[in-house]
């Protein structure tokens, strides 16, 4: 059965590793708000040239451009599900999100909070620059300590209200985010098949 699930969790916190995982593991569909701006920015758009100085500062984009860019995926359909990675990161995206699948006659079945430790964070950003780099791919532009420390900010100025918000609606589970990758992903795994 199709499910749809945030991931919530700070800049680092391991969202995308474990929604790669999900695809992989259960065919559902990854809509990362991160990379399709990315994709933008890199493709040179009108809106990727509009965001790009916005990303490489660690700021938030506005609530309209990732609305936008989600409700043009979630017409496409997804047979096993979607996974939220990244988005929403604003109680206005939260707010979109529940319309937008109530229109499709869908909701969220889980909202998954990875959560990890502030300090550990900064290692594992600076980690995933130097892996990056050592593979002979480009690094993220704000994957460097301050910009990292201000997208930190972000999250808890932003983001973080909206951990109130869905436990308030009572489809909130947290999980270890930094167990093993492994761990990581059974504690998921157990999440997607109790809801
Ligand atoms: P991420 O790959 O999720 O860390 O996102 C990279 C950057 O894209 C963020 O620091 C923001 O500038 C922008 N971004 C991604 N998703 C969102 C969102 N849901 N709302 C606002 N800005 C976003």
């Amino acid at each position: 059965m199709a499910k749809n699930i945030i991931l919530l969790g700070p800049p680092g916190a391991g969202k995308g590793t474990q929604a790669k995982r999900l695809v992989d593991g259960r065919g559902m569909v990854q809509l990362s708000t991160g990379d399709m701006l990315r994709a933008a920015k890199s493709s040179g758009t009108e809106m990727g040239k509009k965001v790009a100085a916005i990303m490489d500062a660690g700021q938030l984009v506005t609530d309209e451009i990732v609305i936008g860019l989600i409700a043009e995926q979630l017409d496409k359909g997804a047979p096993g599900g979607f996974i939220f990675d990244g988005f929403p990161r604003t109680l206005g995206q939260a707010d979109a999100l529940a319309a937008l699948l109530a229109a499709k006659g869908t909701g969220l079945d889980a909202v998954i909070e990875l959560v990890v430790d502030d300090e550990a964070l900064v290692g594992r950003i600076v980690k995933r620059a130097e892996e990056t780099a050592g593979a002979g791919q480009p690094v993220r532009p704000d994957d460097n300590p301050e910009v990292f420390a201000r997208r930190l900010r972000e999250y808890y100025k932003q983001t973080s209200p909206l951990l109130g918000y869905y436990y308030a609606k009572g489809g909130l589970t947290q999980v270890d985010g930094m167990a093993a990758m492994e761990s990581v992903a059974a504690a998921i795994a157990k999440v997607l098949d109790k809801a």
